[in-house]
C-alpha cells in the first residue's frame, strides 16, 4: 500500500463522508478525490512524468492538499517548502531539488520573478488564485516558464484516471532540513515512509472516521504532513483546515464542527492557554490535544490540561523519521515531560559515542529504527552516510529513558533554534552575518523566549564602531525570513572559545542564563 492508493480507497469507501472543511465550506471524499484525480492528468497532459519534482510552496488551503495528493497520484516527487522564505532560500531548494513544476499561490509570485532564470531544469508554474489583491502584479512574459491557472490544470484533467503503478520505495516527498552545516539537506521520504508513519500514528492515537481532526499547523511542515493531514484523511476523518494559526478560529472551529483532535507545537499551547477564560467550552468535543516539534514545558501541559479539562500528549519527531518516532500512549499511563514510549513498528534506543546502547537513565544519542526512516538525503551521499549509521537513523537529539521504556529528550546535540515552531540554524544566520563587511566574528544561539519559546540571539564582533544594532537587523532582514532574524544583537570584544580555535556557544549560552 501507499499514500496514494490508499486514500483513492477511502475515498471509495466514504464517498459523501466529508474529508476537508476550509472556510466553512465541507469538501466530501467524492469531491476531493474526483479532484485529486484531475488534477494528475492535468499535470500528465503538461508534460510531467512519474519521477518528476513539484515544488509545492502554498500557506494551508485545500489547493495544497489536491497539489500534493494529485501530484503524488501521478508518481510526482513533491518538495514543499516555507512560504515563508526569501528568495535566495527558495532558489537553493528550487535549484537543488531539479524541480520540473512548483506550485504557489500568486500573491507568492513575485518571490520568484528574481530567480527562475537560474532554474535550468523549471518548466511549469502553477498558480492558485488567492482572491486577494496580488501587489506589483506579474506579467507573464516576466516569467521564461508558462505560468498556469490551478483551476485550468483541473479543468484539463479527466476521469478517471488511474496513476502509474508505484511500488512502496518510491519517493514522495523531500523535505528540506537544515543541518548544522548550515546547508539544507533533502530528506528524500518515500512512500513506505509517510503511509507507515500516517498509519501508525493513527493507530497509536485512535485516529479513525469519527475523528474530526483541526489542522492549523503550517502543512509544509512534516509534522501536520503526517498528523493532522495524512493519519485522519488515509483513515475517514475529516480535517477543518486553517489558513494559519489563530487562537480565535481555533476556538470557534472547535466550536462549530464538534472538532475531537488538535495537534499543535508548545507555542501554540501558550496562545490557546492565554485565552482560556472565555473559551473553556469551545473544546468540549476534543478528545486529545498532540504536541510535538518541541519540548512542551510541564507547567504549561498540565495548566492547559486543567483549564480545558482535555488531555494533552506529547510526542516527538523529526523530518527524516516521517516524522514520529514516540508519543505518550494513550491506554498506558502519560508521563509528563517525557516524549513516550516506541509508537508501533518504530524502535528508539539511547546510544554513546561508539553506538552501544546505554541502560535506562543514561544520557546519549537518540537513534531510531523503523519503516518511517527516510531513505536518504537527496544527492548527499556522505551526509546521508554519517547520519543513518548500521541501520540506526542518528537524530542529533540527546535523551534518557527511564526503566519503563520511556524517553526524555534531554538537549537538542545540534544548535538548531526553534522560534514558534519553525526551525532556525545558526550557521545559515551566521553565514549572512558573515557576508557583512563590518562583521568580524559571529556566532547565533536561541535564547529562551515566552511568545515563541526561543528567539535568536546574536553575538559579533565588528571592526566598525559606527556600525548599530539595527543596521544589522536590516542587513539580516534582506537575506532571511522572518523568523530567522535575531531579535538582539550583542557586541562583544571577543568570542569566547576553545583551545583548537571553536567558537564555545555553550558558554553564551550560559551567559545569557545566569544574566
Ligand atoms: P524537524 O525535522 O523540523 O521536525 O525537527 C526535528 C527536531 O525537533 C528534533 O530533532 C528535536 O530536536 C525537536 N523536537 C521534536 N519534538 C520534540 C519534543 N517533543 N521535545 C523536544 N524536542 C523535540
Amino acid at each position: 500500500m501507499n499514500i496514494t492508493d490508499k486514500l483513492a480507497l477511502t475515498a471509495r469507501e466514504n464517498p459523501t463522508k466529508t474529508a476537508y472543511i476550509f472556510a466553512d465550506k465541507k469538501t466530501t471524499y467524492g469531491e476531493l478525490e474526483g479532484m485529486v484525480q484531475k488534477f494528475a492528468n492535468g499535470l500528465q497532459k503538461l508534460g510531467f512524468r512519474q519521477g518528476d519534482h513539484i515544488a509545492l510552496v502554498l500557506g494551508n488551503s485545500p489547493y495544497y492538499v489536491i497539489g500534493l495528493h494529485g501530484a503524488l497520484r501521478l508518481g510526482l516527487t513533491v518538495i514543499p517548502m516555507n512560504p515563508l522564505y526569501t528568495p535566495s532560500e527558495m532558489a537553493y531548494m528550487l535549484k537543488d531539488g531539479d524541480v520540473k513544476g512548483i506550485i504557489t499561490m500568486d500573491i507568492l509570485m513575485d518571490k520568484f520573478i528574481p530567480i527562475v532564470d537560474d532554474l535550468s531544469t523549471l518548466e511549469y508554474i502553477v498558480n492558485c488564485e488567492s482572491g486577494k489583491e496580488v501587489p506589483g502584479s506579474i506579467k507573464k512574459e516576466q516569467l521564461p516558464t508558462s505560468i498556469l491557472r490551478f483551476q485550468e490544470v483541473i479543468a484539463n484533467g479527466q476521469l478517471p484516471f488511474t496513476g502509474p503503478k508505484l511500488v512502496e520505495e518510491d519517493l514522495a516527498v523531500i523535505l528540506y532540513t537544515s543541518g548544522t552545516t548550515g546547508k539544507p539537506k533533502g530528506a528524500m521520504l518515500t512512500h513506505k515512509n509517510l503511509y507507515s508513519n500516517a498509519q501508525d500514528v493513527a493507530n497509536y492515537l485512535h485516529i479513525s472516521q469519527d475523528d474530526r481532526v483541526i489542522a492549523a499547523l503550517p502543512m509544509f511542515h512534516v509534522f501536520c504532513l503526517t498528523v493532522s493531514l495524512n493519519a485522519p484523511l488515509l483513515n475517514g476523518g475529516t480535517i477543518i483546515i486553517l489558513p494559519q494559526f489563530s487562537p480565535t478560529e481555533v476556538f470557534r472551529v472547535a466550536s462549530d464542527y464538534q472538532a475531537t483532535v488538535f495537534a499543535g507545537v508548545p507555542t501554540m499551547y501558550n496562545y490557546l492557554l492565554q485565552s482560556a477564560k472565555d473559551n473553556v467550552d469551545s473544546f468540549s468535543s476534543l478528545r486529545l490535544c498532540i504536541s510535538g516539534g518541541a519540548a512542551m514545558p510541564v507547567s504549561l501541559l498540565e495548566s492547559f490540561e486543567q483549564a480545558f479539562n482535555v488531555k494533552v500528549s506529547e510526542g516527538y519527531g523529526l523530518s527524516e523519521a516521517a516524522p514520529v518516532t514516540s508519543f505518550n500512549p494513550l491506554d498506558r499511563p502519560r508521563k509528563t515531560g517525557s516524549i513516550g514510549q516506541n509508537i508501533v513498528n518504530v524502535i528508539n534506543k539511547v546510544v554513546d559515542e561508539t553506538g552501544n546502547e546505554l541502560p535506562p537513565g543514561e544520557v546519549g544519542e537518540l537513534v531510531v529504527q523503523g519503516p518511517n526512516v527516510m531513505k536518504g538525503y537527496y544527492k548527499m551521499v556522505d551526509e546521508t552516510a554519517a547520519t543513518i549509521r548500521d541501520g540506526w537513523l542518528y537524530t542529533g537529539d540527546m535523551a534518557r529513558m527511564d526503566e519503563d521504556g520511556y524517553f526524555y529528550i534531554v538537549d537538542r546535540k545540534k544548535d538548531m533554534i526553534l522560534v514558534g515552531g519553525y526551525n532556525v540554524y545558526p550557521r545559515e544566520v551566521e553565514e549572512v552575518f558573515y557576508s557583512n563587511p563590518s562583521v568580524v566574528e559571529v556566532a547565533v544561539i536561541g535564547v529562551p523566549d515566552p511568545q515563541t519559546g526561543e528567539a535568536v540571539s546574536a553575538y559579533v564582533v565588528v571592526d566598525n564602531p559606527d556600525v548599530k544594532e539595527i543596521d544589522l537587523i536590516e542587513f539580516s532582514k534582506q537575506h532571511l525570513a522572518k523568523y530567522k532574524v535575531p531579535q538582539s544583537i550583542y557586541f562583544l570584544d571577543e568570542l569566547p572559545k576553545n583551545t583548537t580555535g571553536k567558537i564555545l556557544r555553550k558558554s553564551l549560552k550560559e551567559q545569557v542564563t545566569n544574566s
